[in-house]
Protein backbone atom coordinates (compact mmCIF):
# COMPACT_ATOMS: atom_id res chain seq x y z
CA UNK A 1 0.00 0.00 0.00
CA UNK A 2 2.86 2.39 0.75
CA UNK A 3 3.59 2.62 -2.74
CA UNK A 4 0.45 3.73 -3.78
CA UNK A 5 0.93 6.93 -1.56
CA UNK A 6 3.64 8.92 -3.77
CA UNK A 7 1.02 8.00 -6.80
CA UNK A 8 -1.45 9.93 -4.92
CA UNK A 9 0.70 12.98 -4.94
CA UNK A 10 1.53 12.80 -7.99
CA UNK A 11 -2.03 13.14 -9.34
CA UNK A 12 -2.93 16.13 -7.04
CA UNK A 13 0.34 17.51 -8.26
CA UNK A 14 -0.48 17.74 -11.60
CA UNK A 15 -4.04 18.47 -10.79
CA UNK A 16 -2.87 21.43 -9.26
CA UNK A 17 -0.52 22.16 -12.07
CA UNK A 18 -3.57 22.39 -14.97
CA UNK A 19 -6.17 24.20 -13.26
CA UNK A 20 -6.23 26.64 -9.97
CA UNK A 21 -5.56 25.37 -6.57
CA UNK A 22 -8.39 23.51 -4.49
CA UNK A 23 -8.45 23.55 -0.84
CA UNK A 24 -10.58 21.21 -0.20
CA UNK A 25 -10.10 19.27 3.00
CA UNK A 26 -7.45 21.86 4.15
CA UNK A 27 -7.39 23.39 7.58
CA UNK A 28 -6.94 26.65 9.43
CA UNK A 29 -5.70 26.28 12.90
CA UNK A 30 -5.65 29.12 15.46
CA UNK A 31 -3.91 28.06 18.82
CA UNK A 32 -2.34 30.50 21.96
CA UNK A 33 1.01 29.61 22.44
CA UNK A 34 0.85 29.62 26.01
CA UNK A 35 4.48 29.21 26.72
CA UNK A 36 7.81 29.66 25.74
CA UNK A 37 7.71 25.62 25.22
CA UNK A 38 4.23 25.64 23.37
CA UNK A 39 6.02 28.63 20.75
CA UNK A 40 8.84 27.05 20.26
CA UNK A 41 7.22 23.62 19.32
CA UNK A 42 5.18 25.71 17.10
CA UNK A 43 7.84 27.07 15.22
CA UNK A 44 9.48 23.78 15.14
CA UNK A 45 6.26 22.30 13.59
CA UNK A 46 6.41 25.34 10.85
CA UNK A 47 10.06 23.54 9.96
CA UNK A 48 8.43 20.09 9.65
CA UNK A 49 5.27 20.74 7.83
CA UNK A 50 4.32 23.26 5.41
CA UNK A 51 2.36 25.81 7.24
CA UNK A 52 0.89 29.35 5.67
CA UNK A 53 0.49 31.65 8.25
CA UNK A 54 -2.27 33.88 8.26
CA UNK A 55 -1.23 36.14 11.47
CA UNK A 56 1.47 36.50 11.96
CA UNK A 57 2.58 36.49 8.63
CA UNK A 58 5.41 34.13 9.73
CA UNK A 59 6.80 31.94 12.15
CA UNK A 60 9.53 33.97 13.34
CA UNK A 61 7.33 36.17 15.33
CA UNK A 62 5.24 33.96 17.63
CA UNK A 63 5.02 34.57 20.79
CA UNK A 64 3.32 33.62 23.83
CA UNK A 65 -0.02 34.61 24.12
CA UNK A 66 -0.25 35.83 20.66
CA UNK A 67 -3.51 34.04 18.74
CA UNK A 68 -1.78 32.43 15.76
CA UNK A 69 -3.58 31.36 12.83
CA UNK A 70 -2.15 29.19 10.17
CA UNK A 71 -3.42 27.35 7.62
CA UNK A 72 -2.43 23.41 6.44
CA UNK A 73 -2.85 22.00 3.07
CA UNK A 74 -5.48 18.71 3.26
CA UNK A 75 -2.77 16.00 3.76
CA UNK A 76 -0.64 17.60 6.38
CA UNK A 77 -3.69 18.39 8.31
CA UNK A 78 -4.22 14.93 10.45
CA UNK A 79 -0.40 14.82 11.07
CA UNK A 80 0.15 18.40 12.08
CA UNK A 81 -3.46 17.63 14.22
CA UNK A 82 -2.06 14.63 15.86
CA UNK A 83 1.41 16.60 16.51
CA UNK A 84 -0.45 19.36 18.27
CA UNK A 85 -2.26 16.74 20.52
CA UNK A 86 0.30 14.79 21.41
CA UNK A 87 2.51 17.93 22.55
CA UNK A 88 -0.83 18.66 24.20
CA UNK A 89 -1.17 22.25 22.65
CA UNK A 90 -4.43 23.10 22.32
CA UNK A 91 -6.11 24.38 18.81
CA UNK A 92 -9.06 25.86 17.59
CA UNK A 93 -10.17 24.85 14.15
CA UNK A 94 -11.07 28.03 12.13
CA UNK A 95 -11.95 26.34 9.09
CA UNK A 96 -12.22 22.65 8.63
CA UNK A 97 -12.70 23.32 4.82
CA UNK A 98 -11.44 26.49 3.48
CA UNK A 99 -12.88 25.24 -0.25
CA UNK A 100 -15.93 26.17 0.82
CA UNK A 101 -15.34 28.76 3.06
CA UNK A 102 -13.55 30.48 0.19
CA UNK A 103 -16.43 29.89 -1.99
CA UNK A 104 -18.95 31.37 0.70
CA UNK A 105 -17.32 34.63 0.46
CA UNK A 106 -19.19 35.68 -2.60
CA UNK A 107 -22.36 36.68 -0.75
CA UNK A 108 -22.65 40.23 -1.88
CA UNK A 109 -25.84 40.75 -3.28
CA UNK A 110 -25.46 41.06 -7.21
CA UNK A 111 -26.80 43.99 -9.20
CA UNK A 112 -28.40 43.55 -12.40
CA UNK A 113 -28.44 47.45 -12.87
CA UNK A 114 -25.10 47.08 -15.46
CA UNK A 115 -23.72 49.56 -12.80
CA UNK A 116 -20.22 48.71 -11.27
CA UNK A 117 -20.73 46.49 -8.19
CA UNK A 118 -18.55 48.27 -5.32
CA UNK A 119 -20.13 45.55 -3.04
CA UNK A 120 -18.72 42.46 -4.50
CA UNK A 121 -14.82 41.47 -4.92
CA UNK A 122 -13.74 42.25 -8.46
CA UNK A 123 -10.76 40.97 -10.40
CA UNK A 124 -8.64 42.76 -12.19
CA UNK A 125 -9.78 43.10 -15.66
CA UNK A 126 -12.68 44.81 -14.00
CA UNK A 127 -10.95 46.82 -11.54
CA UNK A 128 -9.03 47.99 -14.71
CA UNK A 129 -12.05 49.04 -16.51
CA UNK A 130 -13.53 50.58 -14.20
CA UNK A 131 -10.62 52.66 -13.93
CA UNK A 132 -11.43 54.24 -17.60
CA UNK A 133 -15.06 54.56 -16.53
CA UNK A 134 -14.50 56.40 -13.41
CA UNK A 135 -12.06 59.02 -15.15
CA UNK A 136 -14.57 59.56 -17.77
CA UNK A 137 -17.63 60.16 -15.47
CA UNK A 138 -16.02 62.33 -12.93
CA UNK A 139 -13.39 64.26 -15.37
CA UNK A 140 -13.01 67.30 -12.74
CA UNK A 141 -12.18 65.08 -10.11
CA UNK A 142 -10.28 62.20 -11.26
CA UNK A 143 -7.91 61.71 -13.93
CA UNK A 144 -5.60 57.84 -14.23
CA UNK A 145 -2.01 57.85 -14.97
CA UNK A 146 0.42 54.78 -16.01
CA UNK A 147 3.13 54.41 -13.37
CA UNK A 148 5.08 51.39 -14.26
CA UNK A 149 4.41 47.87 -15.25
CA UNK A 150 4.18 45.05 -12.94
CA UNK A 151 6.88 41.60 -13.48
CA UNK A 152 4.18 40.47 -15.81
CA UNK A 153 3.61 43.94 -17.78
CA UNK A 154 0.31 44.71 -16.90
CA UNK A 155 0.06 48.79 -16.19
CA UNK A 156 0.14 49.68 -13.27
CA UNK A 157 -2.86 52.48 -12.93
CA UNK A 158 -2.94 55.25 -10.58
CA UNK A 159 -5.81 57.68 -9.95
CA UNK A 160 -5.34 61.04 -8.75
CA UNK A 161 -8.88 62.61 -6.99
CA UNK A 162 -9.38 66.11 -6.21
CA UNK A 163 -10.16 69.42 -7.76
CA UNK A 164 -7.97 71.11 -10.18
CA UNK A 165 -6.46 73.99 -8.20
CA UNK A 166 -2.72 74.68 -8.91
CA UNK A 167 -0.66 73.52 -6.05
CA UNK A 168 -2.26 71.03 -3.42
CA UNK A 169 -0.94 68.73 -0.51
CA UNK A 170 -1.43 65.29 -1.41
CA UNK A 171 -1.72 61.49 0.02
CA UNK A 172 -0.96 58.66 -1.55
CA UNK A 173 -2.78 55.58 -0.95
CA UNK A 174 -2.17 52.35 -1.77
CA UNK A 175 -4.39 49.10 -1.40
CA UNK A 176 -3.91 44.75 -2.23
CA UNK A 177 0.50 45.25 -2.19
CA UNK A 178 -0.28 41.55 -0.22
CA UNK A 179 -2.24 39.45 -3.15
CA UNK A 180 -4.94 38.01 -0.82
CA UNK A 181 -6.22 40.81 1.26
CA UNK A 182 -9.21 41.02 -1.24
CA UNK A 183 -10.94 43.68 1.41
CA UNK A 184 -7.83 46.24 0.27
CA UNK A 185 -8.72 46.71 -3.15
CA UNK A 186 -11.97 46.58 -2.30
CA UNK A 187 -11.87 49.58 -0.34
CA UNK A 188 -9.89 51.82 -3.01
CA UNK A 189 -12.58 51.45 -4.64
CA UNK A 190 -14.89 52.47 -2.30
CA UNK A 191 -13.00 54.98 -1.59
CA UNK A 192 -12.63 56.65 -4.93
CA UNK A 193 -16.58 56.16 -5.61
CA UNK A 194 -17.50 57.79 -2.20
CA UNK A 195 -15.16 60.59 -3.01
CA UNK A 196 -16.58 61.36 -6.50
CA UNK A 197 -20.32 60.55 -4.93
CA UNK A 198 -20.27 62.85 -2.53
CA UNK A 199 -18.23 65.62 -3.78
CA UNK A 200 -20.39 69.36 -3.14
CA UNK A 201 -22.45 66.82 -0.68
CA UNK A 202 -20.41 65.95 1.96
CA UNK A 203 -18.82 69.26 3.66
CA UNK A 204 -15.45 67.19 4.93
CA UNK A 205 -15.36 65.42 1.77
CA UNK A 206 -15.87 68.36 -0.76
CA UNK A 207 -13.36 70.45 1.54
CA UNK A 208 -10.69 67.58 1.02
CA UNK A 209 -10.80 67.39 -2.64
CA UNK A 210 -10.93 71.10 -3.16
CA UNK A 211 -8.03 71.24 -1.44
CA UNK A 212 -6.09 68.05 -0.90
CA UNK A 213 -5.42 65.86 -4.03
CA UNK A 214 -5.21 61.73 -3.33
CA UNK A 215 -3.08 59.65 -5.24
CA UNK A 216 -4.96 56.24 -5.13
CA UNK A 217 -3.41 52.85 -6.38
CA UNK A 218 -6.03 50.52 -6.69
CA UNK A 219 -3.83 47.34 -6.55
CA UNK A 220 -0.61 47.31 -5.86
CA UNK A 221 0.27 44.08 -6.69
CA UNK A 222 -1.63 43.34 -9.50
CA UNK A 223 0.01 39.97 -11.00
CA UNK A 224 -0.65 38.15 -7.47
CA UNK A 225 -4.09 39.52 -7.28
CA UNK A 226 -4.65 37.90 -10.69
CA UNK A 227 -2.74 34.76 -9.37
CA UNK A 228 -4.87 35.12 -6.18
CA UNK A 229 -8.48 35.13 -8.18
CA UNK A 230 -7.05 32.52 -11.08
CA UNK A 231 -4.43 29.95 -9.20
CA UNK A 232 -4.37 30.60 -5.84
CA UNK A 233 -6.59 32.36 -3.31
CA UNK A 234 -4.08 31.79 -0.77
CA UNK A 235 -1.16 33.36 -2.49
CA UNK A 236 0.66 36.57 -1.02
CA UNK A 237 3.75 37.70 -2.97
CA UNK A 238 4.07 39.36 -6.31
CA UNK A 239 4.99 36.72 -9.71
CA UNK A 240 8.61 37.58 -9.91
CA UNK A 241 10.88 35.40 -11.10
CA UNK A 242 14.84 35.20 -9.72
CA UNK A 243 17.43 33.21 -10.80
CA UNK A 244 18.56 30.33 -8.94
CA UNK A 245 15.05 29.18 -7.83
CA UNK A 246 11.99 27.37 -8.80
CA UNK A 247 9.82 29.28 -6.23
CA UNK A 248 7.69 32.77 -7.48
CA UNK A 249 7.27 35.94 -5.99
CA UNK A 250 8.78 38.38 -3.56
CA UNK A 251 7.13 40.14 -0.34
CA UNK A 252 6.72 43.90 -1.97
CA UNK A 253 6.00 44.98 1.74
CA UNK A 254 9.58 44.02 2.55
CA UNK A 255 11.37 45.22 -0.57
CA UNK A 256 11.36 48.88 0.12
CA UNK A 257 14.66 50.36 0.90
CA UNK A 258 13.93 50.57 4.67
CA UNK A 259 17.08 49.33 6.59
CA UNK A 260 15.89 46.11 4.07
CA UNK A 261 16.96 43.18 4.71
CA UNK A 262 18.33 44.29 8.54
CA UNK A 263 15.62 44.11 11.27
CA UNK A 264 13.02 41.56 12.87
CA UNK A 265 12.41 38.25 10.48
CA UNK A 266 13.13 38.66 6.45
CA UNK A 267 13.54 35.79 4.46
CA UNK A 268 16.33 35.86 1.78
CA UNK A 269 14.74 32.09 0.81
CA UNK A 270 12.62 33.03 -2.01
CA UNK A 271 10.11 30.00 -1.35
CA UNK A 272 9.20 31.73 1.84
CA UNK A 273 5.99 33.56 2.29
CA UNK A 274 8.00 36.84 3.60
CA UNK A 275 10.89 36.25 1.11
CA UNK A 276 12.55 40.20 1.03
CA UNK A 277 13.85 39.69 -2.87
CA UNK A 278 17.42 39.73 -4.26
CA UNK A 279 17.84 44.07 -3.71
CA UNK A 280 15.74 46.61 -2.16
CA UNK A 281 13.34 48.47 -5.19
CA UNK A 282 14.39 44.52 -6.74
CA UNK A 283 10.75 44.57 -8.02
CA UNK A 284 9.04 46.01 -10.57
CA UNK A 285 6.04 46.99 -8.36
CA UNK A 286 7.98 48.54 -5.56
CA UNK A 287 10.45 50.55 -7.83
CA UNK A 288 7.35 51.81 -9.69
CA UNK A 289 5.55 53.14 -6.65
CA UNK A 290 8.83 54.38 -4.71
CA UNK A 291 9.65 56.28 -8.14
CA UNK A 292 6.34 57.85 -8.07
CA UNK A 293 6.49 58.86 -4.77
CA UNK A 294 9.90 60.52 -4.79
CA UNK A 295 8.88 62.69 -7.43
CA UNK A 296 6.23 63.55 -5.94
CA UNK A 297 7.96 64.48 -2.51
CA UNK A 298 7.12 68.28 -2.39
CA UNK A 299 3.37 67.29 -2.74
CA UNK A 300 3.00 64.32 -0.82
CA UNK A 301 1.98 64.68 3.41
CA UNK A 302 0.47 61.53 4.13
CA UNK A 303 0.81 57.79 3.14
CA UNK A 304 -1.53 55.10 3.72
CA UNK A 305 -1.45 51.34 2.64
CA UNK A 306 -4.14 49.17 3.27
CA UNK A 307 -3.95 45.58 4.34
CA UNK A 308 -5.77 43.10 6.08
CA UNK A 309 -6.54 40.98 8.43
CA UNK A 310 -6.35 42.05 11.97
CA UNK A 311 -8.14 45.81 12.83
CA UNK A 312 -5.02 47.58 13.70
CA UNK A 313 -3.68 51.09 12.71
CA UNK A 314 0.04 51.24 12.68
CA UNK A 315 2.58 53.59 11.71
CA UNK A 316 6.44 54.01 12.30
CA UNK A 317 8.47 52.00 12.93
CA UNK A 318 8.41 48.86 12.36
CA UNK A 319 12.70 48.25 12.09
CA UNK A 320 13.21 49.28 15.28
CA UNK A 321 12.07 49.99 18.57
CA UNK A 322 12.85 53.14 18.36
CA UNK A 323 10.16 56.19 18.43
CA UNK A 324 9.80 58.23 15.36
CA UNK A 325 10.43 61.90 15.95
CA UNK A 326 6.52 62.52 15.40
CA UNK A 327 5.63 59.62 17.72
CA UNK A 328 2.93 61.03 20.15
CA UNK A 329 1.35 63.16 17.61
CA UNK A 330 0.73 60.04 15.09
CA UNK A 331 -0.18 58.44 18.63
CA UNK A 332 -3.00 61.21 18.36
CA UNK A 333 -3.81 61.03 14.52
CA UNK A 334 -4.58 57.14 14.78
CA UNK A 335 -6.58 57.57 18.25
CA UNK A 336 -8.81 60.22 16.51
CA UNK A 337 -8.70 57.69 13.47
CA UNK A 338 -9.57 54.78 15.52
CA UNK A 339 -12.18 56.50 17.68
CA UNK A 340 -14.14 57.91 14.11
CA UNK A 341 -13.85 53.98 12.70
CA UNK A 342 -15.69 52.76 15.76
CA UNK A 343 -18.14 55.55 16.03
CA UNK A 344 -20.07 53.39 13.48
CA UNK A 345 -20.38 49.73 14.21
CA UNK A 346 -18.11 49.74 16.95
CA UNK A 347 -15.31 47.71 15.40
CA UNK A 348 -12.69 48.01 17.57
CA UNK A 349 -9.36 48.79 16.64
CA UNK A 350 -5.89 48.61 18.05
CA UNK A 351 -3.33 51.04 17.05
CA UNK A 352 0.23 52.26 18.18
CA UNK A 353 3.82 51.85 16.55
CA UNK A 354 3.99 48.79 14.39
CA UNK A 355 7.07 47.30 16.37
CA UNK A 356 5.39 47.38 19.42
CA UNK A 357 2.17 46.50 18.53
CA UNK A 358 2.81 43.67 15.87
CA UNK A 359 6.54 42.90 15.44
CA UNK A 360 9.25 44.18 13.95
CA UNK A 361 10.00 44.26 10.51
CA UNK A 362 12.04 45.95 7.51
CA UNK A 363 11.89 46.94 4.01
CA UNK A 364 8.15 47.67 4.39
CA UNK A 365 6.58 50.67 2.59
CA UNK A 366 5.06 52.67 5.49
CA UNK A 367 8.39 52.84 7.00
CA UNK A 368 10.04 53.53 3.78
CA UNK A 369 7.60 56.86 2.87
CA UNK A 370 7.98 58.21 6.39
CA UNK A 371 12.04 57.91 6.40
CA UNK A 372 11.51 59.79 2.98
CA UNK A 373 9.89 62.61 4.97
CA UNK A 374 6.18 61.87 4.49
CA UNK A 375 5.96 63.06 8.01
CA UNK A 376 1.76 60.91 8.38
CA UNK A 377 2.42 57.41 7.23
CA UNK A 378 -0.32 54.63 8.49
CA UNK A 379 -1.08 51.15 7.94
CA UNK A 380 -4.58 49.71 7.68
CA UNK A 381 -5.18 46.00 8.58
CA UNK A 382 -8.97 45.92 8.33
CA UNK A 383 -11.34 43.29 9.20
CA UNK A 384 -11.34 40.90 10.64
CA UNK A 385 -9.76 39.60 13.46
CA UNK A 386 -9.99 36.41 12.29
CA UNK A 387 -13.11 34.78 11.94
CA UNK A 388 -13.13 35.36 8.09
CA UNK A 389 -9.83 35.96 8.05
CA UNK A 390 -8.37 36.77 4.62
CA UNK A 391 -11.81 35.03 3.32
CA UNK A 392 -14.26 38.29 4.80
CA UNK A 393 -17.66 37.91 3.09
CA UNK A 394 -18.83 40.31 0.16
CA UNK A 395 -21.64 41.19 2.43
CA UNK A 396 -19.13 42.84 4.94
CA UNK A 397 -17.53 44.65 2.24
CA UNK A 398 -19.76 47.95 2.62
CA UNK A 399 -20.00 47.71 6.81
CA UNK A 400 -15.63 47.33 6.61
CA UNK A 401 -15.59 49.97 3.77
CA UNK A 402 -18.02 52.58 5.27
CA UNK A 403 -15.50 52.73 8.54
CA UNK A 404 -12.89 52.69 7.07
CA UNK A 405 -13.71 55.96 5.22
CA UNK A 406 -14.14 57.56 8.47
CA UNK A 407 -10.71 56.87 9.74
CA UNK A 408 -9.57 57.59 6.01
CA UNK A 409 -11.34 60.77 6.43
CA UNK A 410 -10.20 62.32 9.66
CA UNK A 411 -6.32 61.47 9.11
CA UNK A 412 -6.89 63.17 5.75
CA UNK A 413 -8.67 66.44 7.63
CA UNK A 414 -5.70 66.56 9.86
CA UNK A 415 -2.93 66.16 7.60
CA UNK A 416 -4.66 68.87 5.59
CA UNK A 417 -4.77 71.21 8.24
CA UNK A 418 -1.72 70.73 10.26
CA UNK A 419 1.06 69.26 7.49
CA UNK A 420 3.26 72.02 6.50
ZN1 LIG B 1 -0.77 42.66 4.10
Amino acid sequence: MKSMVPLGLIVVATFALTSSRCFDSAKVFRVKPQNEKQVNFLKHLASIKQLDFWHPDSAFHIVTQMEVDFHVRAHQSRAVQTLMEQNEIQYEIVFNNLQEEIEKQFDGKRNFTGRYNYRKYNDWDKIAAWTVRIAKMYPKLVSRMQIGSTFEKRPMYLLKVGTERGRKKAIFMDCGIHAREWISPAFCQWFVKQATKTYGKDKIMTHLLDNLNFYILPVFNIDGYVWSWTQDRMWRKNRSKHSGTNCSGTDLNRNFAAAWGTTGFISDDPCDETYYGPAPESEDETKAVATFIRNHLSSIKAYLTIHAYSQMLIFPYGYTSQKAPNHAELMEVAKAAVKALSSLYGTKYKYGASASIIYPTSGSSDDWAYDQGIKYSFGFELRDKGKYGFLLPESMIKPTCMETMLAVKSIASYVLSHAL
